[in-house]
């Protein structure tokens, strides 16, 4: 039985799962120094944002049932492709990590040693990690039954992704020079041979 309850449960899971999957590669990568950094009031601003609509604005909706008014019927069927959108985005998730290994940072950072992955599931898309964060934005809108806290996770995706992947790519240009210029017209930034 599918309920708005079982819904935010299926929700929650996904985002302890989500924590469980990035705890050691985090400590791992953060054992590697930095040689440049692009942290600053920007971007973690840019974060902030995408943790507001990813999980605080859904657990005050989970926990209070705020705001109300906003809330939508509860279709199973769609809160089933939820769960499926959910599975898909902790499974690139996942490969996302393993595949970019030491090289992965929270923020825009080139590290001593940084090398260029190309292979994986990086053959395919140049952004798997910022494909599985919109894949989790829509598993969010998809299994919440509230219009506000179904968004919101769309929204800060959205600007971080917006606002950080020209620089991203700026930044690899600068490092990795003609390597990454090829490497950019063999793939699609998000969805393979799409966008
Ligand atoms: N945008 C990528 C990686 C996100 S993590 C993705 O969505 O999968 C952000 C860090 O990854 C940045 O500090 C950047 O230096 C690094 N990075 C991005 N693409 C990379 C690549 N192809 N190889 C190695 N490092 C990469």
């Amino acid at each position: 039985m599918i309920t708005a309850t079982f819904c935010e449960i299926i929700w929650f899971a996904g985002l302890v799962a989500w924590y469980v999957i990035r705890y050691p590669f985090e400590r791992r990568a953060k054992k590697v120094g930095v040689t440049k950094s692009l942290f600053g009031w920007r971007e973690s601003g840019l974060l902030a944002l995408a943790f507001l609509g990813l999980w605080v604005i859904p657990a005050i909706y989970a926990l209070t049932g705020f705001p109300a008014a906003l809330d939508r019927p509860l279709i199973p069927a769609i809160a089933i492709l939820g769960i499926v959108m959910l599975c898909a985005a902790l499974f690139l998730f996942y490969r996302s990590h393993a595949d970019l290994g030491k090289n992965w940072s929270i923020s825009l950072e080139i590290r001593s040693e940084h090398r260029l992955v190309s292979s994986g599931i990086y053959r395919f898309i140049r952004h798997p990690m910022y494909s599985s964060f919109f894949l989790m934005a829509v598993a969010q809108l998809l299994l919440l039954p509230n219009w506000f806290a179904g968004i919101t996770g769309l929204v800060g995706v959205g600007m971080l992704y917006a606002f950080r992947i020209r620089q991203e790519e700026r930044m690899m240009m600068e490092r990795f020079g003609a390597e990454y210029r090829d490497y950019m017209t063999r793939t699609a930034r998000l969805i393979p041979w799409l966008v």
